[in-house]
């Protein structure tokens, strides 16, 4: 069941899909009302949370408890730390309620999970809430797959870098999950909001047979990986899910493993990880020196680069590359695919780098000409920006009548854009080129998807 957690009276009366549960945060709530809380309650599945607060003692709020659990509501939650008697007194007594048994740590993921999970255990509610504080996404990791191992469990991955987890509740086996109205009303750090969980992730058709699929980098915020890839899913009819997880180079080899084990079956991956994969990916791209989708299925994990690709599908809807002259702008692993794919479809290049070297191994590699970024030649019939710098060359070095792309996605119109639209150019954009290399990632998913079930 999701809840929505609502902080105060007044968002009684907002909108509320009819398959979602309220929460209401009466610790919150400038007043206590109890006709107001019974006419909540008959309206639709309401969790009723009286947190600890300076406001009242621990005799009062126990008497509120009881108070509650008169009005009969579907849910209430309980700490794991009250008074055992008086926890045993109210699930005894009060069968008609479904209890939430929760545990919160705004600092840290503990490190005894089973320890914990011992001790609630002892009492016989509906849930085991753990809210933990996820410092990144291996963290988060760890604690849904104590989830998906620990019966009648339901974690929350707090915090900025675990809020994809709060995704992925219905698949690891949480029987609750929580979202705020919008970004102001938001009850906990990394909370999503109710918008993003129903319209981009789908979670009420998410369950434990539902495919994980992410985004692995750093930063990923601009990414719009999860609106594309989602709405791809569900066009596609596929039961899965793409969340965009934050990952640093010393954090790979643990999420690999981790990835394994909660059954990830296929990562896209971003800067600065699309070299380092390749340490853990079968290919047939090796020369590339770069992965940007990975497909993971019984321990074995393989991998493509669709940038490329998708690049030159992009271009070439405009025009053929084929003997024609192509400036690239940057050497890193973005430039290396588009560099490799564009000379397989006949084109000849010239690769312009901030440092030197990396253009000229580049350009050797594949027969091309090499240069520093100010060393535009005068005579192309392309021009690519792969760099994160969207103005990397001065303007009077944009040749008037040529084609440009720059890979930057956002802004849409970046410096560059402009400029060579001011001088006629024709023009594809960096989100043109994300959707072509995003639909090669779905299909190559998908094959692997069969090659697995056949
Ligand atoms: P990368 O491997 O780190 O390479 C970055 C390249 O840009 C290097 O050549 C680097 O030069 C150069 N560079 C970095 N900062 C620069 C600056 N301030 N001025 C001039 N040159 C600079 O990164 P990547 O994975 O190729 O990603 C590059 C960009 O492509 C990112 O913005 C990414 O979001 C975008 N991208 C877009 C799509 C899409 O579908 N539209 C797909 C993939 C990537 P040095 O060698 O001197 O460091």
């Amino acid at each position: 069941m999701l809840f929505v957690s609502l902080p105060h009276p007044r968002f009684l009366t907002r909108h509320i899909p009819s398959f979602v549960g309220i929460e209401l945060r009466l610790d919150l709530f400038p007043t206590l009302d109890l006709d107001e809380i019974a006419k909540a309650i008959q309206t639709r599945p309401t969790l009723l949370t009286l947190r600890r607060t300076n406001l009242r003692t621990e005799a009062e709020r126990e008497k509120w408890i009881e108070t509650l659990l008169v009005l009969k509501p579907a849910y209430l939650d309980l700490e794991w730390d009250m008074a055992p008697l008086f926890l045993e007194k109210m699930i005894s007594q009060y069968p008609e309620t479904k209890f939430v048994l929760s545990y919160h740590n705004f600092e840290t993921l503990p490190e005894d999970l089973e320890d914990l999970y011992r001790r609630m255990n002892r009492y016989n509610v509906f849930t085991y809430k753990i809210a933990a504080h996820t410092r990144s996404t291996n963290e988060a990791l760890q604690l849904l797959l104590f989830a998906k191992t620990h019966p009648k469990t339901s974690v929350i991955c707090m915090g900025e870098r675990g809020s994809f987890g709060r995704v992925l509740g219905p698949i690891v086996g949480n029987r609750i999950d929580f979202a705020c109205l919008d970004e102001r009303s938001k009850t906990a750090p990394g909370q999503l909001t109710l918008d993003e969980l129903v319209n981009v992730y789908r979670y009420q058709s998410l369950n434990r047979e539902t495919a994980i699929y992410g985004l692995i980098g750093n930063p990923i915020e601009k990414s719009p990986g999860h609106l594309y890839h989602n709405r791809a899913f569900f066009e596609k009819k596929l039961n899965a899910v793409y969340v965009k997880m934050s990952l640093l180079e010393n954090e790979l080899d643990t999420f690999m493993a981790l990835a394994k084990k909660i059954a990830i079956r296929g990562l896209s991956v971003t800067i600065p990880l699309k070299e380092h994969v390749l340490l853990f990916a079968a290919t047939e791209q090796e020369r590339i020196g770069a992965l940007n989708t990975l497909a993971i299925a019984d321990e074995k994990i393989r991998g493509i680069n669709t940038d490329g690709s998708g690049a030159l599908d992009a271009i070439e809807q405009i025009q053929s590359v084929k003997n024609k002259k192509i400036v690239i702008l940057g050497a890193g692993g973005t430039a290396r695919g588009i560099a490799f794919e564009a000379k397989k479809r006949g084109a000849c290049l010239t690769i312009l780098n901030r440092t030197l070297k990396r253009a000229e191994d580049l350009a050797a590699e594949l027969d091309g000409k090499s240069g520093s970024l100010s060393e535009v030649p005068s005579g192309y019939d392309i021009l690519i920006n792969t760099t994160p710098n969207s103005m990397p060359i001065s303007s009077n070095q944009i040749r008037p009548n040529t084609l440009v792309l720059d890979v930057i996605y956002s802004p849409k119109e970046t410096p560059l854009i402009k400029e060579a639209l001011l001088k006629n150019c024709r023009i594809v954009y960096g989100e043109e080129m994300y959707v072509k290399q995003a639909q090669r990632q779905t299909a190559f998913w998908i094959s692997n998807e069969k090659t697995n079930s056949s």
